[in-house]
């Protein structure tokens, strides 16, 4: 492939990948945004793989990554479950992360690179910030991976003098950057691996540093790295495409990270500054937060299905339950057949419900559900007063009262759907457990709260039954 006619089709991949994001932003538009993508992807690899930087005798080389990698990515898309998505998540960062950190040290041992003067502090600098964020991705995402499966605690971790500790590092870094910089050719070794351990500490503790209610935040700032890390392997490849695509990943990572933080009434850099939210699924310690008062009331499904029938307006709201249950079909089938019934019934999402950006969209759009009647917490929650029945499914956190109204809970701030402004609220979970964030719930002790005990799939199963009968 020539020069030119590789450059052409970077363009062509640049624009396809633009089209991508913005089909990507609409539920309706999102699989031809998909498709963009993908072909995008394609036309990407193809003209790097067949281009003139790649000589004849590399292509097999090439060739036997690419379906090694292949067979692990499909592999994991076949059979990683929806609800464990944001772990391969975190875990696909930190392969971009580690691949910036591998590209970084080859291009600093190149043997055929011959660069002097201004170009070859350039191309240092690339290097050093390169490795940089890319240890920083690589580290920092295997840790949030722990997290997000479990196998690490979701307590922020702590250590006294936190922030003096990142400051030296932050020191250290730069002061070694000066010496990698003015380091006799071949001589920068020293500087660039005490940079690199630092830089994997620094990952590892700026995400321990952060507790559970905060990690969405955490996975789109870590997708935000990764662009970026992507995008200093471009400039250390100068493959232009690659900046192009990084910078964009970065950008849109570092956008979706201000709205969840909007969405959650917490500001970035307390974030980043870490500490804050408990450990997930456990109730938070007494003291913490005022403990609701009150009596539960619990519902069985004929009642509910009783309730549902007598309903003009309904409003559901899914949570992280809903996907663990997978009962996102059986909950199409009641919208259903209520929509028979002329019943108004809507769906209410809260932008962090579930454990991934859009988590609950792309369940209901897998069910078939409308999109027409799925709407924004923004668009909704005025109409909480005016509706007969809210079925909460499987979620928490996301209709937490005490979030507006005790300033000491964990999560005070955080915006959340008003289900028990409704007639009736009816919340479907398996036990009085807290959810994400380790709170205690005071919706369930409302007057004109219901609990319906159980999993969420076998509770709609029979409730869907009643409804038929
Ligand atoms: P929560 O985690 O607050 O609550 C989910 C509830 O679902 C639990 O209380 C649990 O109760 C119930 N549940 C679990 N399994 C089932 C089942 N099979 N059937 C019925 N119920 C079940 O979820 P929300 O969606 O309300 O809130 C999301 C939380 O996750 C927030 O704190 C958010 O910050 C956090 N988060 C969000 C991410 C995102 O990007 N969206 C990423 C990471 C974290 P029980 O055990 O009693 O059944």
């Amino acid at each position: 492939m020539t020069d030119s006619l590789a450059t052409v089709s970077y363009i062509g991949a640049t624009i396809l990948f633009v089209l991508s994001l913005g089909g990507l932003s609409n539920p309706e538009t999102s699989r031809r945004g998909n498709l963009y993508g993908m072909i995008g992807m394609t036309i990407a690899v193809l003209a790097t793989v067949f281009g003139p930087r790649v000589s004849a005798a590399g292509i097999p080389w090439i060739i036997g990554a690419m379906v090694v990698g292949g067979a692990i990515g499909v592999y994991a898309a076949r059979t990683v479950q929806m609800t464990q998505m944001p772990e391969l998540v975190a875990l696909m960062h930190s392969l971009v992360g580690m691949a910036a950190a591998l590209v970084g040290f080859a291009s600093y041992f190149d043997p055929t690179s011959h660069l002097q003067g201004a170009e070859k502090s350039i191309h240092s600098i690339e290097i050093y910030v390169g490795i940089l964020i890319g240890v920083v991705t690589f580290t920092g995402s295997l840790i949030a991976f722990g997290k997000l499966n479990g196998k690490i605690g979701g307590s922020p971790l702590t250590l006294p003098g936190r922030h003096w500790m990142n400051l030296a590092g932050l020191l250290v870094v730069i002061y070694f950057g000066g010496v990698f910089m003015n380091a006799p050719a071949g001589e920068g070794v020293v500087p660039l691996i005490v940079m690199t351990v630092i830089a994997g500490l620094f990952g590892i503790h700026m995400v321990m540093a952060i507790g559970g209610a905060d990690m969405p935040v955490v996975v789109s700032m870590l997708n935000s790295y990764s662009g970026w890390a992507a995008a200093a392997t471009g400039f250390m490849l100068s493959n232009d495409l690659l900046i192009v695509v990084g910078a964009l990943v970065g950008s849109s990572g570092a956008i979706l990270s201000y709205i969840m933080c909007k969405a959650m009434n917490r500001s970035f850099i307390s974030v980043i500054a870490g500490g804050f939210g408990t450990a997930g699924g456990t109730a938070a310690p007494k003291g913490d937060a005022a403990q609701p008062a009150g009596e539960v009331v619990p519902i069985s499904s004929l009642e509910t299905a009783e309730l549902l029938r007598e309903a003009k307006s309904v409003i559901i709201v899914p949570g992280y339950g809903m996907a663990v249950a997978q009962a996102q079909h059986t909950v199409f089938e009641i919208t259903k057949l209520l929509r028979e019934k002329k019943v108004n019934i809507r769906f209410g999402i809260h932008p962090v419900a579930g454990r991934m950006p859009g988590h609950m969209n792309v369940l209901l759009a897998e069910a078939k559900v409308p999109y027409d009647i799925v709407l924004e917490m923004d668009e909704l929650n005025d109409d909480f007063p005016k509706t007969d029945v809210v079925m909460v499914i499987g979620a928490n956190d996301i209709v937490n009262p005490g979030a507006q109204d005790d300033p000491s809970s964990p999560i005070a701030g955080m915006p959340v759907l008003e289900v028990w402004k409704a007639k009736t609220s009816i919340v479907m979970k398996r036990s009085m457990a807290s959810g994400y964030a380790g709170v205690d719930n005071p919706l369930f002790y409302k007057e004109n709260n219901r609990m319906l005990f159980g999993d969420a799939k076998k509770m709609l199963d029979e409730v869907l039954v009643a409804l038929k009968a």
